[in-house]
């Protein structure tokens, strides 16, 4: 499961929960749903959104996996070059006779 790891202010900037102020005060929306989020900064569980009315959606863990989705292909295309690890692979082909 994928917890609501970032919102949207009311200027359609993205903030991670760790950018925001605790609870209400966080100002941010849901990515999908576009419902109120508070800001859980607990000691037990990581630090993640919820819905301000609690009405937790599966489409918006949905939407969760595709805004991390959407910003790491972001990270990777901001980046000046990819560096890649050596890649080899050796492909093989049964000929007609073994
Ligand atoms: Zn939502």
């Amino acid at each position: 499961m994928t917890e609501l790891f970032a919102g949207i202010t009311t200027e359609g900037e993205t903030r991670f929960i760790g950018e925001v102020a605790r609870g209400a005060a966080c100002g941010c929306f849901c990515p999908s749903c576009n419902s109120p989020l508070v800001a859980k900064h607990g000691e037990v569980n990581e630090w993640h959104f919820g819905h301000l009315a609690m009405q937790e959606r599966p489409e918006c863990e949905v939407g969760a996996h595709n805004l991390l989705r959407r910003l790491g292909v972001q990270f990777l295309h901001d980046l000046p070059q990819l560096d890649l690890p050596p890649y080899r692979h050796v492909l093989t082909r049964q000929g007609r006779f073994g």
